[in-house]
């Protein structure tokens, strides 16, 4: 068994982003500046959008997007309810609608039929959630949206960089919403990122900074001007430059990031082959994932223990772990106010009582993730029936 414990998901932070935050302290740029403009400009480039808003987080990119596509109370946005809470409050925060539908069993993404069911004279835009960075299919969802013209509005706080159908996740839908909070593939400590067409960007914009006319960086600099128009009742989720020069550095390493992620997915993989109590993680042939998480599926009739025991039993090997999602279906807040039940959804549901996230990050060695292996492998041994 390892000695020291092994954290499920820490930054990689280097000298690089401390010698880009320095910099930046010494100039007269510490929020939204020039270091905010070149990350947007160097973001876009990246994943091959039209352009970038770089936000305070990936909920307030969600936020600002869903305001400047005019969802309003009565509006509904169907989403899926394997994702984090915040995908289905950004919804609520703006008065509309959550319609909340069942995922894929193979993916856990969100499952088009399920979304083509939910589809009413109200609904207003798709927000689906690119779980554990596997694209979702996106066809059939694009296909719906252009037939009824809503809007497609993407949670990729997991799959930054994947590809759907050789299409970089960021390009696809109306919007794409990328996280760069601590545990995501890159990070800025908090931080988000929304990519769309510039009118939309543009608007989005406006959104996040007051609903002003203009931002802080045009109305104080030499060449701006101390004249603004507040034009919608905008939010502050702006990103500071400080941020900023912490994604700048991030988005350089983010390919080796990617790399060594791959290499732990297949060195998990090749550990976890052929054994019939757990089930792995898959990437469908048309789709590169971004492999934020690696989420285990427990085969639980093979099995004398649950979920809850097994994570203990990994814990008490060293292994950090985690869950990802509790559906948000079973949260007080959404079962009270819609009045679920666990099997409304109920590939959501049987499935979150299996699954497992397994630490990925660019930092394991091959020693520690040999060291989760075993630690899986034991547990199982331990508790076959
Ligand atoms: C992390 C996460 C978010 C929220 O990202 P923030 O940048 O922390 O706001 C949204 N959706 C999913 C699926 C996430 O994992």
């Amino acid at each position: 068994m390892r000695d020291s414990f092994l954290t499920f998901s820490p930054p990689s932070i280097g000298a690089e982003e401390i010698a880009e935050v320095v910099d930046t302290l010494g100039t007269d740029w510490i929020t939204t500046g020039p270091k905010t403009k070149r990350f947007q400009v160097e973001f876009a480039q990246f994943v091959g959008a039209d352009r970038a808003l770089a936000v305070f987080s990936a909920t307030d990119a969600m936020l600002v997007a869903l305001a400047a596509l005019g969802v309003q109370p009565g509006d509904e946005v169907i989403t899926t309810s394997m994702t984090f809470c915040s995908t289905v409050h950004v919804i609520e925060h703006l008065g509309a609608r959550p319609v909340l539908v069942d995922v894929e069993p193979d993916t856990l993404c969100i499952d088009p039929r399920a979304v083509e069911r939910a589809l009413t004279g109200k609904t207003k835009g798709l927000l689906p959630v690119h779980l554990y960075g596997h694209p979702c299919d996106m066809d059939p969802l694009l296909a719906m949206a252009e037939k009824r013209g809503l809007f497609v509005l993407e949670d990729a706080a997991h799959a930054l960089p994947a590809r759907y159908k050789g299409r970089m996740v960021g390009t696809i839908g109306t919007a794409t919403a990328f996280s760069f909070y601590a545990t995501k593939n890159m990070t800025t400590a908090e931080g988000g990122m929304l990519t769309g067409d510039p009118e939309l960007i543009e608007r989005t914009r406006i959104w996040s900074l007051h609903g002003m006319s203009r931002d802080a960086y045009n109305r104080y600099s030499e060449e701006g001007s101390w004249f603004y128009e507040i034009v919608v009742p905008g939010f502050k989720c702006n990103m500071t430059d400080l941020q900023a020069s912490i994604g700048l550095a991030q988005l350089k390493k983010l390919p080796r990031f990617q790399e060594r992620r791959r290499e732990v997915v297949n060195r998990y993989h090749a550990g976890f082959a052929g054994r019939p109590e757990i089930q792995i993680p898959i990437e469908r042939p048309s789709v590169e994932s971004a492999w934020h998480i690696y989420a285990l599926r427990l085969n639980l009739d093979t099995l004398t223990i649950g979920r809850d025991a097994f994570i203990n039993e990994l814990k008490a090997r060293n292994i950090g772990t985690s869950v990802h999602f509790i559906p948000n279906h079973l949260h007080a807040y959404y079962r009270t106010k819609y009045g679920f039940a666990a099997n409304d959804f109920p590939v959501a549901y049987a499935n979150y009582l299996r699954l497992i996230s397994l630490p990925l990050h660019p930092r394991l060695t091959d020693e520690d993730v040999d060291d989760v292996i075993s630690a899986v492998i034991d547990v199982i041994a331990k508790h076959r029936r």
